[in-house]
């Protein structure tokens, strides 16, 4: 990652931003600069604003390129029902009391499409059985009808806010600016499951990345 401030814009400025759970855009603007330096100041670190070495490896974001080899990026879905929040937090406490040594997503995209980050990178997530080594696992909250309908549990429903489609398309592309090899699927395509409730290979934003 490169040494990035205010004025700053690119890939790894729209990195920074997810990690602190700001819109992504690229534009290292004001609310970046003061976002950064909350952070910097509640990891002790020297309140300057600038994104060097140290302020990244505090986001746990390494400085050199990944060592995982990435070779896809696989799309989930929360299972929650419409209309209903479920926060990375939730979703992490749900992970480890199954055992996970952390949320098994790398990143997860709420309805208002913040997209938060979960587990680095860096490691190996638990999203896709027999796809985790070498995979970024993305998950959206929703993907069922609402709790109205029978048996909503064991129904799939693209239930992707404006807001959503718009994140996980940014996000996707900043991964594959990264990733350049890394392709883009489902976790369907791997698992007799709906999930992510739509088909990957037939949406044509995700199919134009
Ligand atoms: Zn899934």
């Amino acid at each position: 990652m490169q040494t990035i401030r205010k004025g700053s814009r690119g890939g790894d400025v729209a990195t920074l931003q997810h990690a602190l759970n700001l819109i992504a855009d690229g534009i290292f603007g004001p609310i970046t600069n003061e976002a950064v330096r909350d952070f910097q100041r509640s990891h002790n670190l020297a309140v300057d604003g600038i994104v060097g070495p140290k302020t990244w490896a505090a986001l746990g974001i390494g400085s050199s390129p990944n060592p995982r080899r990435i070779d896809k990026i696989i799309l989930h879905c929360s299972a929650t029902p419409e209309g209903e929040d479920y926060t990375v937090d939730q979703i992490r406490q749900m992970h480890l009391a199954r055992g996970f040594t952390d949320i098994g997503y790398h990143w997860y995209i709420t309805r208002d499409g913040k997209i938060h980050k979960g587990r680095d990178e860096a490691k190996i997530g638990a999203h896709t059985t027999g796809q985790n080594s070498y995979s970024i696992g993305v998950c959206y909250c929703g993907g069922c009808p609402p709790r109205s309908v029978k048996n909503w549990a064991n129904q799939g429903k693209d239930t992707r806010t404006a807001e959503q489609r718009a994140a996980i398309i940014r996000l996707c592309k900043e991964l594959k600016s990264r990733y350049p090899s890394a392709t883009l699927h489902g976790h369907n395509e791997f698992a007799n499951k709906a999930c992510p409730s739509f088909i990957v290979k037939n949406d044509p934003d995700l199919c134009a990345l």
